[in-house]
């Protein structure tokens, strides 16, 4: 057994009892056993080590409680990922690039988790089905980015992970091997020396890392994100916009920056999902844009990462910003930028009357994706056009 593993089964607090000898009369057991008796946890010595007192935001990422007994207008399954998935473990619904589910468990269970109808059940994500899952990839050449999530890959031990990225990488159209991964955060210590040095031959490989407030970044996790680094492993973070936890535009700003001096490029802020039981963690889509205002100009834009909304029931990430544009007609841009202050655009004189947008999607379910000969005849259209205008 690993130094990693051993952590994790010797070290970690899975049951009410443990955790009332470790936070002793702060917590209130009778209030916690309903929860306690309902859903899974565990805490590494790493999540644990980050609550500072009971109730605090790292609290309550992991603690369960009866709130996530009331469902309100959540779904188990809010993204309808099963219903994009043409094997087991795998969901494929972006044009270019498929989800591999290649492992049901993390190392600390977070409470507003958009897979917890499947995470912690080895039977929901079965590490024996493999094999279809790589049939299909190699069948869909279209598909050139793999992102192997869960669960959480890196409780995967070496071994297997190597055989993954040896398959992977066998299939000539897969360009990109991502990892979507928290164990930064939940046990550094899994990062190791031989990880390290295994994962160097099977590159490009990404990391999305998961960090949710700027006390996760502790000297252990920024010391595990170096040593990703040193190996070649390019890092971007994706955090969930949560409330109690991080809706504060200055927590934001304070996490992108530490993200950054850790040498990860801060990636996405989600909304959170419409996730059963996840309920009391979700706060207002304005919110997320007062944050996003907050951090654009007001600090490095590559403190500032995208804010997304996983639309519910299937239908991708779709970017929301704040509004900065105010009109925009064939003469000029009239803008506000991060002050306030208003600002005009001039549109260049020799451009015929501006293209229409391409329609966003002529039925509501429908994305307009161009392939094979339309793609072919619309862009000799708009090379035509752009010829008789003399550009
Ligand atoms: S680490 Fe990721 S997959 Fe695991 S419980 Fe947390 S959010 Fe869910």
């Amino acid at each position: 057994m690993s130094d990693w593993q051993r952590i994790l089964k010797d070290e970690s607090i899975a049951t009410l009892d443990k955790l009332h000898e470790k936070f002793g009369d702060a917590i209130d057991v009778e209030a916690l056993k309903p929860a306690f008796e309902n859903f899974q946890m565990r805490l590494t010595p790493s999540a644990l080590n980050a609550i500072k007192e009971v109730g605090d935001p790292m609290w309550q990422q992991y603690i369960p409680t009866v709130e996530e007994l009331d469902v309100v207008d959540g779904v188990i399954d809010s993204l309808d990922e099963d219903g994009d998935s043409p094997v087991p473990n795998i969901t494929h619904r972006y044009p270019d690039r498929a989800l591999f589910l290649v492992s049901p468990v993390c190392a600390s269970y977070c409470r507003f988790c958009t897979r917890r109808r499947k995470v912690g059940d080895p039977e929901k994500i079965p590490l024996n089905q493999y094999d279809s899952a790589f049939e299909y990839l190699r069948q869909h050449t279209e598909i050139r980015d793999v992102i192997m999530s869960g669960g959480d890959p890196m409780m995967l031990s070496d071994r297997r992970l190597e055989y993954l990225f040896q398959q992977l990488r066998a299939i000539p159209h897969i360009e990109i091997i991502r990892i979507g991964s928290r164990i930064t955060s939940h046990l550094p210590e899994r990062i190791t020396p031989e990880f390290c040095e295994m994962v160097q031959k099977y590159h490009p490989i990404f990391m999305n890392v998961h960090f949710n407030h700027p006390d996760e970044l502790t000297p252990a996790a920024v010391a595990a994100l170096d040593r990703l680094s040193r190996a070649g492993v390019s890092l971007g973070c994706q955090t969930v916009l949560l409330k109690g936890v991080n809706d504060d535009p200055k927590v934001m700003m304070k996490l992108m920056h530490e993200l950054l001096k850790a040498r990860v490029r801060p990636y996405y802020i989600f909304m959170a999902d419409q996730v059963a039981g996840g309920e009391h963690f979700r706060t207002t889509v304005q919110k997320g844009l007062e944050i996003i205002q907050a951090l654009r100009g007001w600090t490095s834009g590559m403190a500032v990462p995208q804010f997304v909304i996983d639309s519910p029931g299937g239908g991708g990430k779709v970017p929301l910003l704040p509004e900065y544009v105010e009109e925009i007609n064939e003469d000029e841009v009239v803008f506000r930028n991060y002050e306030g202050k208003r600002f005009t655009y001039k549109q260049p004189k020799r451009v015929p009357a501006a293209e229409p947008l391409p329609a966003v999607a002529a039925e509501s379910d429908v994305v307009p994706i161009l392939r094979g000969k339309r793609a072919k005849k619309e862009g000799a259209v708009r090379q035509k056009r752009r010829k008789a205008s003399g550009e």
